[in-house]
């Protein structure tokens, strides 16, 4: 079993059905698959996106807002959503804290690596917000900086697939699945498991990345309690 993991979420899933905002279900829902992990003892980590609310380069494209305001929006996107799953986790009983690179004391803490892993180790799901805290960064990055920081043993990057495929399986029914791929593949055009800055801090750091779907339940206990790895890919 792993010990401690870094799970990132994008914001777009836990958008309503156009896309847009948080839908209370799948927080619910989402909760209720990271509360076994805890419950099992797994130090859990989270990032979530902010694609659900606004993304920088999309605010941005009509050239009134600034990239980098656009990106500052953004990150604030991510502080939202964080909130929202850190209610969904302790209405099922789990202590969480919020930990954002852009300080917002009322809302949350600082992010302070040494306190974070402190809050990990006394088994309380830190939820880091606001993305790195700079501009033209991802919460891919954010996310996978984060895992290297508190020593996680995998980044796990939960999406609306079973995984990697060589092409996008919901647009081609021939599409393959691809169960293990090296870090210089995962860097192709056509498979984009992550942004490039985050692949490369993942190969650096040699830390695998597991890319899974958040949709199927009991998979992410599948994979991290039982490590069985069937539904999923490896980098
Ligand atoms: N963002 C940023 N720096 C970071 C992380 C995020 O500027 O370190 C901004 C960026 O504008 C991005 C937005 O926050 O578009 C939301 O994050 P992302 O697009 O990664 O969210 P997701 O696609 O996972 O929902």
């Amino acid at each position: 079993m792993a010990k401690r993991v870094l799970i990132k979420f994008s914001g777009e899933a836990l958008a309503n059905e156009d896309g847009h905002g948080i839908d209370s279900k799948t927080l619910k829902y989402i909760a209720s698959e990271i509360k076994p992990l805890v419950d099992n003892g797994v130090e859990v980590g989270l990032v979530v996106g902010g694609g659900n609310i606004i993304r920088g380069v999309n605010a941005s494209k009509e050239g009134i807002i600034k990239r980098s305001s656009g990106d500052y929006m953004g990150m604030l996107a991510t502080v939202i959503n964080a909130v929202a799953i850190q209610e969904a986790l302790e209405y099922f009983g789990l202590k969480t804290r919020v930990q954002s690179a852009i300080d917002m004391k009322e809302i949350c803490e600082p992010f302070i690596v040494r306190r974070a892993i402190r809050h990990l180790e006394k088994g309380r799901i830190v939820i880091f917000a606001a993305g790195t805290g700079n501009p033209f960064f991802t919460t891919d990055t954010a996310a996978t900086l984060r895992a290297v920081e508190i020593g996680a043993e995998m980044i796990i990057k939960a999406t609306k697939v079973d995984g990697v495929f060589d092409k996008d399986p919901q647009k081609f029914s021939d599409a393959k699945k691809l169960p293990r791929l090296t870090y210089d593949e995962a860097l192709q055009d056509n498979i984009k498991v992550m942004d490039d800055t985050s692949i490369a801090l993942a190969k650096d750091n040699s830390l695998p990345i597991i890319v899974c779907n958040m949709f199927e339940e009991g998979n992410l206990y599948d994979i991290i309690v039982n490590e069985n790895f069937e539904k999923c890919s490896i980098v």
